[in-house]
Formats: structure tokens, C-alpha cells, sequence
């Protein structure tokens, strides 16, 4: 974890693009390091490793949470307790709970919606189809804050296929009204940020390799 590396990057973002620094896989200290700097939002991947952290920088109350990874429906409660944003809601099935639990919580949770927009078997999501089904049905739940769309890319697209899927999910969106994208990641945030990323997820970039 190197600040310079870090301030580097941040200049080449623009200012209406937000930065999730992904912490997964870091310790602690990174996070107060960045934070010291004005970072404060950071995306965790795995429920009990990111308890832990918020535990210890629970004094750092500028820090705002989100959870990018997969949804055990068993973690919903503890996510939407400890999380401000969830980045991966990636069935209606699981949206519905998290809506019931935010409602016995009152709490409010930014969601995101995660959409595949080519066939890869390794991810989670709605199709860009079913999700359109279902929009009027979403539209009803209550104590969600629905911002926006994410979607993940699978490995090794050029950067011209790449584009491709930021933009089409991008236009998603904005069909749907929905500002948000959380689209792009250290190997590809370029493409995304030219089609219309709002939130780009740095781990690997920022922090240097996981451990
Ligand atoms: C790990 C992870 C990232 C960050 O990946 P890097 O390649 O290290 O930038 C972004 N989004 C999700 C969903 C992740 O799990």
C-alpha cells in the first residue's frame, strides 16, 4: 500500500466518478492509511472479515461500508446491519429479504442491482431481461434505496468487449431512471468509467496484491 500510488490514481478518476477502494483481503491499517487521506468508502466482500475490521476502526464513522460479494441469504440481517451499501443483490428472491429486513431494522440500505449482461456461468445476476420483468415488482419494496445497477465483467474481454457490456449496461440504467453504475475494476475501470461508471471498485490497484 503506497499513498503516492494511491493519490495517482485518484487524479486520473474523474471528479463525478466515486472510487470504492476494495479492501478485501487488506488489514485494518491500509484502511485507516487511505482513510487518513479522505477515502471513506470501502467495499468487503466476505461478511466475517469485514465485521472484524469495522470492529476495529468502529471509531472512524466517516467510513461508509459496502458489500460487493455473494449474499448468503443466512448473512441478509448482519449485512444490512453493518453495511450502507450492497453493490450484489443479484435475485429478487434475496432483494425481497433484504427489504423485509431493513424494515424490522428501519434501516435504509443503497442498493444495487447485479446484472449479467453475457452468459458467464461464474456469476451471480439478474438478466437485463428478468430484470425488466420484474421492475414494477421492485419498485414496490420498501427501505431499500435503489441507486443503481453493478455488474462484473468476465476475465480476459478485450477492451473493446469490455466496453461493449459497461455500455449496454449503462444504458440499462438509464432506462430504468437509475443513476448508478459500480462498474470496473483495476483491469478495466478505464472502459468503464468512458461508458458511464458512477462507482469504479479498486482492491488490487490501490492496495497492491492480496495476500
Ligand atoms: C475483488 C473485487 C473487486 C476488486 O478487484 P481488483 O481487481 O483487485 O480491483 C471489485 N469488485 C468485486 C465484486 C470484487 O470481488
Amino acid at each position: 500500500m503506497n499513498l503516492s500510488n494511491f493519490l495517482k490514481i485518484k487524479d486520473k478518476i474523474p471528479p463525478n466518478v466515486n472510487i470504492l477502494a476494495v479492501s478485501k483481503g487488506f488489514k485494518s491499517q491500509e484502511i485507516k492509511t487511505i482513510h487518513n487521506i479522505g477515502q471513506n468508502d470501502f467495499g468487503e466482500s466476505k461478511f466475517q472479515e469485514a465485521f472484524e475490521k469495522q470492529l476495529i476502526l468502529k471509531e472512524l464513522e466517516q467510513i461508509k461500508w459496502h458489500f460487493i460479494g455473494r449474499i448468503q441469504s443466512n448473512k441478509i440481517r448482519k449485512i444490512v446491519q453493518n453495511f450502507k451499501y450492497i453493490h450484489s443483490v443479484d435475485s429478487l428472491e434475496k432483494l425481497k429479504k433484504i427489504s423485509n429486513v431493513a424494515l424490522e431494522e428501519q434501516e435504509n440500505p443503497f442498493i444495487l442491482l447485479q446484472v449479467k449482461f453475457s452468459d458467464d456461468p461464474n456469476k451471480g445476476g439478474f438478466t437485463p431481461e428478468l430484470l425488466i420483468s420484474k421492475w414494477r415488482e421492485i419498485l414496490e419494496l420498501k427501505n431499500i434505496k435503489l441507486t443503481g445497477l453493478m455488474t462484473i465483467n468476465p476475465k480476459g474481454l478485450s477492451s473493446k468487449d469490455n466496453s461493449v457490456l459497461f455500455k449496454k449496461c449503462r444504458s440499462l440504467a438509464d432506462s430504468l431512471q437509475l443513476r448508478d453504475c459500480s462498474m470496473g475494476m483495476s483491469g478495466d475501470w478505464k472502459e468503464a468509467i468512458d461508458a458511464g461508471s458512477t462507482w469504479v471498485r479498486l482492491g488490487s490497484l490501490i492496495f497492491g496484491e492480496r495476500y
